[in-house]
């Protein structure tokens, strides 16, 4: 990855270099034209192929949107249950819901990175929780799939492996992959299904999606429902069928999440005034602000004293947090002022921070929004907070965030910030380095494909590694850099 941390004055454009089409109604969806105002770093500017292909994607979207003939006519292609035999204008992937906010926020942008690869319309199956998160991203049309009126009967809570799987369907046969059967003629090949569900969760039932001959036989599927909580992007640079149009995408791959989260994931009205509002009042008055995101995990919880002391080890050896006392230290010169934003679930580290800064007075502010207790996806209004939160987070100059959790990673690459992630507590064993500082603002992909041989063209593997490593906080995850 290349230098970041510039707080570029001179991209921050209310449409950030272009990333955001104009002409939307600001009235309708505030955070769009308004974020900018909030962000403090601007790392990357959006390379011109990368503006040319989101100006083509929000035509081909308004196209082929729900609402439209050719919609009307892919659905009616949907009911017959097989796919057109012939390439067709309009095919999609339909995202749905799976796992917290942070992960659908990552299987987002991930779909949507698909959809613009692979010259796929991208729809979101919103159930009531997220009804009213996120604005329409495209102008002059809807990224809403009218789950109502759609024929496959079963949208929410799909589970990971659904019958229509794009590995079970392969395995019954429904479809087939172009290469393996040159003898058949076409009229013994399979016709492919209208649609199919891509299993791709941290189970990665449908792993082979990552292999080149795969996505040939996908290809010819007009409706794909994708099913994952996880951030692909970086395995999707190894599948070589892809891996030029993405370096043209993304001429540096640390970009990848944070513009792509930038230009698709905006606030609706309702949780940018609660981002504002608390922005305003308590964040502002400072002249840097510190994002503290702590997530704790039943399966790696410490006592939270150890906790309190890796988030302070870190802090240290990050140089993060300021000096407790006004003796000074490199950070802070003694008339800077410093507000520190807490996310957690929990009060409780909170509180000691609070405490261990009384001493500073109005020089180190300690705040924190919410403490929800516990998760509740299912809830909206819960959902506004935490959306809220990750929002603030990615108002930040710095952030010291939780290894292995997503809701850290998307507030990491809103804010064009490489976090320091802290470590996570593997068998309740206190890690013995607190935390690292991430190589990239780019989220890991927790669950990237193992153990498949795929057959397809081979990808060049010098760039991969150059490009795609192993995750700080899990050494099975991968992540680009
Ligand atoms: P992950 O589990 O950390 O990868 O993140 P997710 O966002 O996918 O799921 C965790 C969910 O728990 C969030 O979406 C919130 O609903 C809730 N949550 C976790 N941490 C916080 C927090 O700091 N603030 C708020 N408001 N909610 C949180």
């Amino acid at each position: 990855g290349a230098a970041t941390g510039a707080t570029a004055a001179a991209n921050a454009d209310e449409l950030l270099g272009g990333l955001l089409a104009p002409g939307m109604d600001r009235g309708s969806c505030l955070s769009r034209y308004d974020s900018w105002r909030y962000y403090k770093h601007f790392p990357y500017a959006p390379s011109p192929h990368l503006l040319r292909r989101l100006r083509d994607y929000e035509a081909r979207h308004r196209r082929c949107a729900p609402g439209t003939p050719l919609y009307a006519k892919a659905v009616e292609q949907l009911r017959s249950g097989r796919s057109a035999d012939d390439t067709v204008e309009c095919n999609y992937v339909v995202w749905l819901p799976f796992d917290g906010l942070g992960n659908r926020m990552l299987s987002m942008v991930s779909g949507f990175l698909y959809a613009l690869l692979t010259d796929r319309v991208f729809l979101a199956a919103l159930p009531p929780d997220s009804d009213d998160l996120f604005c329409e991203p495209f102008p002059g049309t809807t990224w809403r799939l009218p789950a109502d009126d759609f024929p496959v009967a079963k949208l929410f809570g799909v589970g990971q492996h659904p019958d229509r799987s794009y590995s079970s369907l392969l395995d019954k046969k429904k479809i087939a992959v172009p290469e393996d059967d040159p003898a058949a003629s076409n009229a013994t090949a399979p016709v492919p299904p209208a649609y199919v569900y891509l299993s791709l969760g941290w189970l990665l039932t449908d792993r082979i999606f990552f292999c080149g001959e795969h996505q040939l036989a996908i290809k010819k599927v007009n409706w794909l429902l994708q099913y994952s909580d996880l951030y692909f992007a970086p395995s999707l640079y190894a599948v070589a069928e892809f891996q030029d149009e993405l370096r043209r995408l993304f001429p540096a791959k640390e970009s990848v999440s944070h513009l792509l989260t930038r230009y698709l994931l905006h606030p609706t009205n309702s949780v940018w005034g609660i981002v504002t509002t608390y922005y305003r009042s308590n964040l502002a008055p400072a002249d840097r602000r510190i994002g503290v995101q702590i997530r704790m995990y039943g399966h790696s919880s410490i006592p939270a004293d150890d906790m309190y002391n890796q988030i302070l080890a870190c802090s240290r050896q990050e140089r993060i947090l300021p000096a407790e006392t006004d003796s000074g230290d490199g950070n802070n010169n003694g008339t800077t002022t410093t507000a520190i934003l807490i996310a957690s679930l929990y009060a409780d580290y909170y509180k000691r921070l609070r405490s261990r800064y009384a001493a500073r007075g109005a020089a180190v502010g300690v705040f924190q929004p919410t403490h929800e207790e516990r998760q509740a996806t299912e809830s909206l209004v819960h959902n506004r907070k935490a959306l809220a939160e990750i929002y603030l987070l990615s108002f930040s100059e710095e952030l010291l965030t939780s290894g292995l959790s997503t809701f850290g990673y998307v507030a990491s690459s809103l804010a064009g910030v490489r976090p320091a992630i802290l470590l996570t507590a593997f068998d309740h064993k206190v890690p013995a380095t607190p935390c690292r500082r991430a190589v990239s603002m780019e989220p890991c992909n927790l669950t990237p494909p193992r153990d498949v041989e795929c057959r397809g063209e081979a990808v060049d593997k010098d760039d991969l590694a150059r490009h795609v490593r192993v995750c700080e906080d899990w050494k099975d995850g991968v992540k680009f850099f």
